[in-house]
């Protein structure tokens, strides 16, 4: 898990002082993913293939989401916080699921045309609203790397950390989530006795 996360669990006896703070300084990002779903992926029909970069209000990365067979269309968008760790939108998007759907419909209208408004459902999921995950990936807050250093890969004692967080590369993502268990692993069987 994150440090963020690991820091809701007690230690005893407590944890080395730089390990402690990065665990209370940890920030992870605020994503919701938001999706409209249409009974086919009809972007497909004009040689699209759904994806998009924009500076739209809402729709500032989107992708085509649809099952393989594509027996249903679906775009999908990231609604979230910028690199920085601050929020895009304003409480009236943010906190208000129908204005986020109405706000995301109308950029997929502008970027796919009229048949983007002919959606069969909207969904969306937010980890922020996780009871167990802090966030989706972490930013870096200022003054983390400086201060922190390697505090959240260095193993404490037997407790070793594996989460995608403790990569130096590909840090919170699957390929730096594999390398940080190669490494956890390494550690603990270079640890072990015999
Ligand atoms: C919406 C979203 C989109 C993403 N998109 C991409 C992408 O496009 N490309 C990419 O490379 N990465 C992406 N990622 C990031 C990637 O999914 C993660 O970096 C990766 O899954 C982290 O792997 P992990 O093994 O470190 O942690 P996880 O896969 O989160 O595993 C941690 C495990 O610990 C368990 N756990 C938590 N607390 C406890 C506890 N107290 N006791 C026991 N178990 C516990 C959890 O249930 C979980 O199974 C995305 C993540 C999200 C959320």
């Amino acid at each position: 898990m994150t440090p963020g996360d690991a820091g809701r669990i007690d230690f005893l006896p407590p944890l080395p002082t730089r390990r402690a703070k990065l665990q209370r300084v940890w920030r992870n990002g605020g994503e919701r993913k938001i999706c409209l779903v249409y009974r086919r992926p009809f972007w497909r029909d004009q040689g699209l293939n759904g994806t998009a970069v924009t500076d739209l209000p809402i729709a500032h990365f989107v992708v085509d989401n649809s099952p393989p067979d594509g027996s249903k269309g679906i775009l999908l968008a990231f609604v979230g916080t910028a690199a920085s760790g601050e929020f895009h939108w304003d409480d009236t998007i943010l906190d208000n699921e129908t204005a986020r759907r109405d706000a995301f419909v109308k950029d997929l209208v502008r970027l796919f045309g009229p048949q983007a408004g002919d959606y069969e459902q909207y969904l969306e999921k937010s980890w922020i609203a996780e009871p167990w995950v802090s966030g989706v990936a972490a930013v870096r807050t200022p003054g983390v790397i400086t201060n922190y250093t390697d505090a959240a890969s260095a193993a404490v004692g037997r407790v070793h950390w594996a989460g995608a967080e403790t990569s130096a590369e590909f840090e919170s993502y699957m390929e730096g989530a594999v390398r940080a268990a190669d490494r956890a692993v390494a550690e603990v069987l270079a640890a072990s006795p015999g």
